[in-house]
């Protein structure tokens, strides 16, 4: 969307490169899915791509008359679809306007600073040199050998280190007995579409999901206003997680003596989330991310009711078993993996599994990831881990350098999702020319 943007206003013969090993560039980890069981965890009208229009999406999904209604939750990929036709047409705009846009098929490893911007190097040994640099990265996937100990004496193939590779998950399925055991690491939104995917497409044994807090995502309620209005009492508090989640709950029991519930809570607070969090001093986000954050994500990052219903009666069926606990350690036996956990009372668990996936989300600690692009730039100081221990910032003195998105976590908090995003493309854009007219 930045690209889109840019393309609208750069002067001409402007020089833009996508650079993302991906074939279709917008589509990231999120929109890629073919499976139409993966449904969006927004609603149709407040998925807009473009700053300022939220309803957009929902104009466009209107428009091919299939009967979608505005509260709806779609399958991610028809907003693929969207975001490929909002591609398609800033490219041809590109050519329209003058302006070079490539989409380059690289991954990037290296950024280093030169005397004309940046120069990239990409993992097939190739070079971009630019003058101003936007990272557009999305959320970093989680690095299997930080969470799983043991994981070297795993048999082969054991492993699927990211529930996003379709065929891998399908090669899984298919070597998998059909009375097999899948062990997932992680319970969010992830867990939730692989099981979906491997429940819906023939395997037949049993998933079983362990997390710290053992908490599944929470359902949307049925379309409605966010009624009440939280954020002033916050604004006039002292900035603490521990009063804030005080007067968080005094908001929700006034919701639900007027009728309502939490989530109008949670949804009024959202345009405000980034002011209040900016309010916070580094030691209260840092207390946040490790008491608060799992439970945060599970009110605000939250599910289609209907997809709630299949994951019950997967655990109705037995077929899917949620267990709480600490994973301790991987290992082999007789050619099955082991799967030791401490239980939340402390007593220690086991079971024996067919193959392990890693649904763990995203890891926001860019300094201890696993990406060979955010080392290098942490150790070379272009950016700087966030004081609040999630996500990164940019040197002050890189003038030429942005971030937008997941990197930006620890700034922002409210920056992972379109409504966020699509202000946040608008004004990256702007910094981006600004920065070319400044060289
Ligand atoms: C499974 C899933 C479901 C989601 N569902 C929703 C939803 O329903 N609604 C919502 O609003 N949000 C949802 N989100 C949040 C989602 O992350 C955002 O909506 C949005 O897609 C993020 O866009 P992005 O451009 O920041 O990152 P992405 O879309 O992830 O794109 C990042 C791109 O950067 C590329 N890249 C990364 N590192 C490099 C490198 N070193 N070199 C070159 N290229 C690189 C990747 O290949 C990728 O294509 C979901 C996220 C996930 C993971």
């Amino acid at each position: 969307m930045t690209a889109a943007h840019l393309v609208r206003h750069a002067a001409p013969h402007t020089r833009i490169a996508i650079l993302d090993p991906a074939p279709s560039p917008g589509l990231g980890l999120a929109y890629a899915t073919r499976d139409r069981r993966h449904l969006l965890n927004v609603r149709a009208d407040r998925m807009g791509a473009w700053a300022g229009e939220p309803p957009h999406f929902w104009r466009w999904l209107e428009g091919r008359g299939e009967g979608w209604q505005p509260g709806d939750f779609v399958p991610r990929a028809v907003f693929g679809e969207y975001v490929e036709e909002i591609a398609a047409g800033t490219f041809a705009l590109a050519a329209q306007r003058s302006i070079t846009l490539h989409h380059l098929t690289a991954s990037v490893i290296s950024c280093t600073p030169g005397e004309a911007g940046y120069r990239l190097g990409t993992e097939d040994g190739g070079a971009c040199m630019a003058r101003t640099v936007l990272l557009a990265s999305g959320n970093p996937m989680p690095t299997p050998a930080k969470l799983l100990r043991g994981l070297e004496h795993l048999p082969p193939d054991a492993l699927l280190p990211s529930a996003w590779d379709a065929s891998a998950l399908e090669a899984a399925k298919a070597s998998l007995p059909t009375d097999g055991t899948l062990f997932i690491l992680g319970m969010g939104l992830t867990m939730v579409d692989t099981v979906l995917t491997l429940a819906g497409s023939g395997y037949t044994g049993t998933m079983v999901a362990l997390s710290r807090h053992g908490h599944l995502p929470l359902p949307h309620a049925p379309h409605g206003p966010a009624a009440t209005h939280p954020a002033e009492a916050l604004l006039q508090a002292k900035p603490t997680v521990r009063g804030w989640v005080v007067l968080l709950r005094d908001a929700v029991r006034q919701a639900e003596a007027a009728g309502g519930d939490w989530r109008q809570v949670i949804d009024a607070l959202r345009p405000h989330t980034t002011t209040l969090w900016q309010r916070l001093p580094d030691a209260e986000k840092r207390r946040f991310f490790r008491h608060a954050f799992a439970l945060w994500n599970i009110h605000r990052h939250r599910m289609a009711p209907q997809v709630l219903d299949q994951i019950t009666a997967l655990q109705k069926e037995g077929r899917l078993r949620l267990v709480k606990g600490r994973l301790r350690d991987v290992g082999a036996q007789s050619g099955r993996i082991a799967v030791r956990w401490r239980a939340r009372g402390g007593e220690e668990q086991s079971l024996r599994a067919d193959r392990l996936i890693l649904c763990a989300g995203p890891g926001y600690d860019f300094a201890r990831g696993g990406s060979p692009l955010y080392t290098q730039m942490l150790r070379d100081g272009l950016l700087h881990p966030h004081p609040s221990g999630m996500g990164v910032q940019v040197a002050a003195e890189q003038t030429g350098l942005h971030l937008i998105g997941t990197p930006r976590i620890g700034e922002a908090l409210e920056t992972t999702a379109v409504p966020e995003l699509r202000e946040q493309a608008a004004q990256a854009a702007e910094a981006l020319l600004a920065s070319i007219t400044a060289a």
